[in-house]
C-alpha cells in the first residue's frame, strides 16, 4: 500500500480551496459582515474540509515522523519469513506498513479484551504481506480485527477442537484464531496461513460479496483468472495441486488457499502451477519465488 498518497493530499487541497471560495463570501453575506470576515471564514471552512478531507494521509505522515517501536522490527525479523527475504529498503517500507495497519485498526480479543503486542504485530504482518507489492491497495479503516485465543464453533464458541480458525465478514470484523495466527507464522511453508488467507478474503470484497476475483483485478487479467480459476479447482479435485482441498471449495476458497499458497510456497506454486504463480504475482506485485 502507499503510505502517503500526495496526489490525493492535492486533490483534497484543490477541493478544499474551492470550499473556503464559496463558503467564505457566502458566510459573509449571510451575516452581512466585510471582507476581512469573509477571508477568515473561507480559510477556516478550507482548512477544516483539507483536514477532514486528508485525514487518513495526514495522520500517517504524522505516525511516521514519529519513532518507530523497535519491537516491531525485532518481531518481524524473527516471526515473518516473508519480511526476512525483503532487502533493507524493502524492510523498511514493511515496517511503515506494518505500523500504519497498527495504527489504524482496532485488534482486540472478544468484549474488546487486549491481546499481545506479538499478536497484533503478527495481524498487521499478514495484511502488509499482501498489500507490500500494491501502492493502489488498502484497507478501509473501519475494519476491525478480533483475535479468539483459540478455533471456534458456527456458534462463536471458542473451543481448542472448534472446526473455523477465521472468518472473513463483508460488513464487520475479521475474526482471527490467535492460535492459528501463530502457527501459521511459526511453520512457513505447509501453505496454511489464517491471517493471509483472511485478508485475502478482504481484498476479494466487491460490495457484499466474495467471488473469488478480487477487486483491482481489471477486465482482461480478470476474464483469465476465472478460467485458469476452474482448471486450478480441477487440478485439486484429482489431488494434482500443491493447494490444499479447501481450495476447491469455489472460487472464493480457492483465491484466499491460492494466496496462502503463493506467500508460503512460492517456489513449488512457481515450479508446479506456473500460469498460476505469474496470475498472483502480477496481481500482488510480487515475486516471492525470486
Ligand atoms: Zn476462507
Amino acid at each position: 500500500m502507499k503510505l502517503f498518497r500526495r496526489r490525493e493530499v492535492e486533490q483534497s487541497a484543490a477541493l478544499a480551496l474551492l470550499v473556503g471560495g464559496i463558503v467564505g463570501p457566502a458566510a459573509s453575506a449571510v451575516t452581512q459582515r466585510d471582507a476581512p470576515y469573509a477571508i477568515a471564514a473561507g480559510v477556516a471552512a478550507a482548512a477544516l474540509a483539507f483536514a477532514v478531507l486528508s485525514r487518513r494521509w495526514l495522520r500517517r505522515y504524522w505516525l511516521l515522523r514519529g519513532e518507530a517501536d523497535p519491537r516491531v522490527r525485532a518481531l518481524l525479523e524473527a516471526r515473518v519469513g516473508s519480511y526476512r527475504r525483503l532487502d533493507a529498503e524493502q524492510k523498511l517500507e514493511f515496517e511503515r506498513n506494518v505500523r500504519c495497519f497498527l495504527a489504524e485498526h482496532t485488534i482486540a480479543g472478544p468484549k474488546q479484551k487486549e491481546v499481545s503486542f506479538e499478536t497484533k504485530v503478527l495481524v498487521a504482518a499478514s495484511a502488509a504481506v499482501l498489500l507490500f507489492g500494491r501502492e493502489d491497495l488498502d484497507f478501509p479503516a473501519q475494519i476491525d480485527i478480533v483475535v479468539y485465543p483459540e478455533a471456534f464453533t458456527e456458534e462463536y464458541e471458542v473451543k481448542r477442537k472448534g472446526e473455523i480458525l477465521g472468518q472473513a465478514h463483508a460488513q464487520g470484523p475479521v475474526i482471527l484464531s490467535e492460535r492459528a495466527l501463530v502457527d501459521g507464522f511459526a511453520r512457513q511453508g505447509d501453505g496454511q496461513n489464517v491471517g493471509i488467507h483472511e485478508f485475502a478474503h478482504m481484498l476479494d470484497l466487491q460490495g457484499a460479496r466474495f467471488d473469488g476475483t478480487p477487486a483491482g483485478m481489471d477486465g482482461h487479467a480478470a476474464r483469465s483468472w476465472a478460467s485458469l480459476v476452474h482448471r486450478e479447482i480441477a487440478r485439486i479435485a484429482k489431488h494434482k495441486s500443491i493447494l490444499r482441498q479447501y481450495g476447491a471449495t469455489n472460487e472464493a476458497e480457492f483465491f484466499a488457499v491460492a494466496s496462502e499458497g503463493f506467500f508460503e510456497r512460492p517456489a513449488a506454486m512457481k515450479e508446479k502451477h506456473p500460469d498460476l504463480y505469474r496470475a498472483l504475482s502480477e496481481f500482488y506485485g510480487q515475486d516471492p519465488a525470486g
